[in-house]
């Protein structure tokens, strides 16, 4: 276990927001974060992954929780599938490119998506088609309040658009310890998603499309080493028909996807017809290259990101008439 006070959070989140925290704690078993539950009890507790949909906007008056639990076990297999438990602070990333290696699919289109196991079953992360629900088979999670252990079902996580239920009615109740992953042995590419199929090639293998993914998001999206994001900034809003036809008769070619429930209009779209792509206020711009990410160009401020957020927020609504809410969660 290690303990740390009055710490920058700066190497702790992916918009490198120089925050600070009175403790950071980090835990190597489950153990150990019943321990420090108990020890920091009352006080305000944060739990992160890699900070990558973090924004903070203050510093923070509590405990910074970390798991340095990184392994990942089978815990079960017959002859289509196989059930992988990865523990929480595993960088996604790495489990997806074991798992690709070993040829065992359903993960290679989330590839390069930073972040954590953890987080990745809080915030359902979703790339080229496949969110993480699609594979969840169930998540174990400790509670805040008493350090009991809980197992959630897929459907008890209660999974939608970067959603489920720890983001919603047991928002800072549940710890995610552990993700349990029902993936397959035998190759069904999911390649129908903008133009990874092209860039694929013929005969795909889990690794292909791997690689195919990371060329493509490379090229799109900001390296997290180089320029501080936190990726996606907004959410691409859903909206009723009559608003996406309205829409559409006013200008050629909206980009849309039928959804359950509306239309998916991409924010990045409504962002960009504002005029906002490549704009910068403050420190804080509208990413040139993909204007749904908000990037730290040059020593952006908290406020910096917030205001600009804002008057993006702003300038959709006057426009289409669409909320746009974000994706980040301010902290
Ligand atoms: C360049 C870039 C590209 C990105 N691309 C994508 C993309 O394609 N698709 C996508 O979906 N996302 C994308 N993201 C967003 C981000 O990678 C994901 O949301 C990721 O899951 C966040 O993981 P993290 O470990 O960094 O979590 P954090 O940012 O540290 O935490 C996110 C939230 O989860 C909570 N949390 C963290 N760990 C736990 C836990 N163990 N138990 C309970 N709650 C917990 C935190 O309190 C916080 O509310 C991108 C981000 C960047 C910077």
């Amino acid at each position: 276990m290690l303990i740390r006070e009055n710490i920058s959070l700066l190497p702790y989140n992916t918009f490198r927001m120089d925050a600070k925290a009175k403790i950071f704690a980090e835990y190597s078993s489950v153990e150990e974060l019943r321990a420090l539950l108990e020890q920091y009890k009352g006080d305000p507790l944060l739990h992160i992954g890699a900070g990558s949909n973090l924004l903070f906007t203050k510093d923070f008056d509590g405990v910074i929780l970390h798991s340095a639990m990184r392994r990942a076990r089978c815990v079960s297999e017959d002859a289509d599938y196989v059930w992988i438990e990865a523990e929480n602070g595993l960088v996604l990333d790495e489990l997806i490119a074991q798992l690709c290696d070993m040829g065992i699919s359903g993960l290679e289109n989330l590839s390069y998506i930073p972040g954590e196991v953890g987080a990745s079953a809080v915030q359902n992360v979703g790339a080229y088609g496949v969110e993480a629900k699609d594979v969840i088979e169930s998540v174990r999670a400790v509670s805040i309040a008493d350090g009991t252990e809980r197992i959630f079902s897929n459907a008890e996580c209660q999974y939608g658009y970067r959603d489920s239920i720890f983001k919603n009615e047991l928002r800072g109740k549940y710890i995610i310890t552990h993700v349990v992953y029902r993936l397959n042995k035998h190759f069904e590419p999911k390649l129908n998603y903008g133009d990874l199929s092209s860039e694929v090639g013929s005969d795909p293998t889990p690794m292909s499309v791997r690689e195919a993914v990371i060329r493509i998001r490379q090229q799109k999206l900001p390296e997290v080493s180089e320029l501080g994001s936190a990726g996606s900034f907004f959410k691409n809003p859903i909206v009723p028909r009559e608003v996406y036809e309205a829409i559409s008769a006013q200008y050629e070619k909206v980009p849309h996807y039928e959804q359950e429930g509306g239309i998916k209009i991409p924010a990045a779209w409504l962002i960009e017809q504002c005029g906002w792509k490549g704009k910068m206020m403050g420190g804080a711009q509208c990413y040139e290259k993909q204007p749904l990410v908000l990037v730290n160009r040059n020593n952006a401020t908290p406020e910096d990101i917030v205001n600009l957020a804002a008057a993006i927020c702003k300038d959709v609504q006057d426009k289409f008439g669409i909320t746009i809410s974000p994706e980040v969660n301010y902290i």
